[in-house]
């Protein structure tokens, strides 16, 4: 019989046609998302886009309604073992037990990893100026988020999973140690995945984003080539108008008169002809942050 994981799988994740519904409220709607082994995944959405649904199918608490959802090959939900071994999970809600100390959820979190790697661990909780002693329940938000990041580590993950990773970080340790970490993962081959409305961080951590909005992709690929494809356009125009005139490509506009600024999609060159067209000269050009791709197709979805 052919293992799957044997398969030599250069996806980390493999999600087709998920759909998911509680009662009347449809969380996903059709997502495929493949997320290439190595390098780091950002998923962006509002609060309610199913971020954490998506996540949760992802470690099997969900089983998939339609669609199918492979982690390395494997059906997280027939063969939890083997999925699990190979993620570290940060909850959005950093659920672990309030009443054990830092050194006893360290101990009882590696009992269920063979491969808990001790003296990174120690690391770890050193560079998050951990007290070994301390009862979880009386840590403030931020070093329980830490506690969280170093149990989803220190097995070496082949599958980091941070949903919402800065919620409670504070700015250091999220803009220094959580990119470090993101980072070294990335660089070691394995891979990141991450949740996300913090758009500038987004943009700093990751090489491949999804946008999700109400259930549905909107948006995927790697970064760069998403910022490449949108640019903000000044055009003038030789008469005036009142209502902006139409472009090829264009997202959104503002102005008046002689002068309209638009967010574009699409090729630069098939762009600029299109302004010639419209007898219209580009007076400004620039790049489009990944907040405003988000605003953009939050709005025209
Ligand atoms: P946030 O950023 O606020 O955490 P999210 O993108 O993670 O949001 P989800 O938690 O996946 O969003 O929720 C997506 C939608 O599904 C929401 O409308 C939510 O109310 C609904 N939902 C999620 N889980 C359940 C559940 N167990 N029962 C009923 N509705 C649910």
């Amino acid at each position: 019989m052919v293992n799957s994981a044997s398969v030599s799988y250069n996806q980390a994740l493999e999600i087709k046609n998920l759909s998911r519904s509680f009662g009347s409220k449809q969380a996903l709607h059709d997502v495929s998302l493949p997320i290439p082994r190595g390098g780091v995944f950002g998923l962006i959405g509002a609060n309610g886009a199913g971020k954490t649904t998506l996540i949760k199918h992802i470690l099997g608490a969900h089983y998939a309604e339609t669609g199918s959802v492979r982690v390395f090959g494997f059906d997280p939900v027939t063969h939890p073992v083997e999925v699990l071994s190979r993620i570290g999970y940060m909850s959005e809600d950093r659920d672990i037990p309030y009443w054990m100390r830092v050194q006893e959820i360290m101990n009882y979190t590696r009992s269920f990893f063979p491969k808990w790697d001790a003296s990174f661990a120690e690391q770890l909780r050193e560079m998050f100026d951990l007290d070994p002693k301390q009862r979880i329940r009386t840590l403030s938000r931020g070093q329980t988020a830490r506690v969280c990041l170093l149990l989803a580590l220190a097995h070496r993950p082949e599958l980091l999973v941070l949903d919402e990773p800065s919620s409670g970080l504070d700015p250091v340790v999220r803009r220094d140690i959580l990119a470090a970490i993101v980072q070294t993962v990335a660089d070691e081959g394995r891979t990141v995945l991450f949740s996300s409305h913090l758009l500038d961080e987004v943009e700093r951590l990751a090489d491949r984003v999804a946008i999700l909005h109400e259930g549905r992709v909107l948006l995927e690929g790697e970064l760069d080539a998403i910022q490449e494809s949108f640019r903000r356009i000044t055009l003038r125009f030789e008469q005036a108008f009142s209502e902006a005139p139409s472009i090829l490509g264009a997202i959104e506009y503002r102005g008046s008169g002689h002068e309209w600024t638009y967010v574009c999609r699409g090729d630069r060159e098939q762009l600029i002809q299109a302004a010639k067209t419209v007898k219209a000269e580009v007076v400004h050009e620039a790049s489009v942050s990944l907040d405003e791709i988000f605003v953009c197709s939050v709005n025209r979805a």
